[in-house]
């Protein structure tokens, strides 16, 4: 990384000198906070119905962290360099009262972004309405077909594309600084809807992104050749409507941007497997039981809430957290196809997407 870019990165920081960075020069700068492992989908790419069935074990309630530890957690992230957080799962809504850990996290100094990621499907007007009060200034809403058949075949459990988009409307309505859709392409399963899905969104305020369908866990049984990959997605495009480039919003945004040329539609796109962006990763992940992940392909991660349930916690909450990140070197995307991707991984759905 050059130094005028670390520079520009420091924010807060007095000098680079105090700025954590990783072993490949990544400042942490962003958290995502699994709430949850649970969810009401079972979507074929993250909980397999095979995999995920009446018996399958969740966790447990009192090994989830309490909001309270949730809190002291990110306060130390936010110390070390994270301006971002969003809330996650699982489905994050299904954990009672997501409000009030908003409400807490939304008071942290130093945090600039808290935003949460959902299938909508619980996303009442009211709940919206909460969510947007308690703090959420920014939601994406996960959407992969707009025709009932694909989407319900999608998430596993048949579940009504109508009252997803209900949600998005209600998201509208709620008054967030900005609505993503995020549709996963898997070839073979929904690149027919990715048209559609463009079409439907014109106008409405919502940026939609195509996102590669990763290799992240073992239940999907992923295989290369299910990826539709994000040239195949803009030639797609491309051979409807012409599309005009978008800078990026930030260094190191994930997604190319685009728009629909003279109409109001902008959309993103995210190689995450046939263009990886590891060089520019500044995200740790934290499990719903207190585990940090410093990289989604992760197979373990540390434990931090035995650090926390001991006494005199805080200082070595902060010191490890630091270590972890100091030690950190890695970028499974880019190796992926040196490596392959057999190896043991966590689930998306335990970690948090
Ligand atoms: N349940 C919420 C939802 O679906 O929005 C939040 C958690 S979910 C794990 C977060 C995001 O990860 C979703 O947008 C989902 O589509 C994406 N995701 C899960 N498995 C994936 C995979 N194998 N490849 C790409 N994206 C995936
Ligand atoms: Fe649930 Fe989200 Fe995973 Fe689908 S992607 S199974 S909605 S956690
Ligand atoms: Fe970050 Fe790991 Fe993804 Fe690379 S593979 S972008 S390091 S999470």
């Amino acid at each position: 990384m050059e130094a005028h870019n670390l520079f520009k990165e420091a924010g807060s920081f007095a000098t680079i000198a105090d700025m954590l960075l990783d072993r490949l020069n990544r400042p942490i700068r962003d958290l995502r906070i699994s709430v949850t492992d649970r969810c009401n989908f079972r979507c074929g790419y993250c909980m397999p119905k095979d995999k995920y069935g009446r018996d399958h074990q969740f966790l447990k309630r009192k090994e989830l962290l309490t909001f309270e530890e949730i809190e002291k957690i990110a306060r130390v992230f936010v110390e070390l360099g994270v301006v971002k957080i969003r809330l996650t799962g699982g489905e994050p809504l299904v954990r009672n009262d997501l409000e009030t850990l908003i409400r807490r996290l939304k008071q942290i100094d130093g945090l600039e972004d808290l935003s949460l990621t959902t299938n909508a499907s619980l996303l009442s007007s009211e709940r919206a309405a909460a969510l947007r009060e308690a703090g959420i200034q920014r939601i994406n809403i996960s959407l992969d077909a707009l025709d009932a058949r694909t989407f319900g075949q999608l998430n596993g459990v048949g579940y009504p594309v109508e009252d997803v988009l209900s949600g998005v409307e209600n998201a509208s309505r709620a008054g967030f600084e900005q609505i993503k859709v995020n549709m996963v392409v898997q070839r073979g399963k929904n690149e027919a809807s990715i048209l559609p899905m463009l079409e439907y969104f014109i106008g409405k305020d919502v940026v939609l992104r195509f996102i590669e369908y990763m290799d992240v866990g073992n239940s999907n049984a992923w295989h290369s050749k299910d990826v539709f990959t994000s040239r195949q997605i803009k030639s797609l495009i491309e051979s409807r409507y012409p599309i005009e480039a978008l800078d990026a919003n930030y260094r190191g945004e994930v997604a190319r941007r685009w728009k629909l040329s003279g109409l109001p539609m902008e959309f993103g796109i995210i190689s995450s497997v046939s263009e990886p962006f590891c060089g520019e990763c500044s995200r740790a992940r934290l499990s719903a039981i207190g585990e940090v992940y410093t990289c989604l392909f992760a197979d373990s991660g540390f434990d931090l809430r035995s650090l926390l349930r001991a006494p005199e916690a805080e200082p070595s909450l902060f010191q490890s957290i630091q270590q972890l990140w100091q030690v950190r070197e890695d970028r499974y995307s880019e190796l992926r196809s040196i490596q392959g991707s057999a190896r043991q991984k966590v689930e998306m759905s335990y970690i948090g997407g």
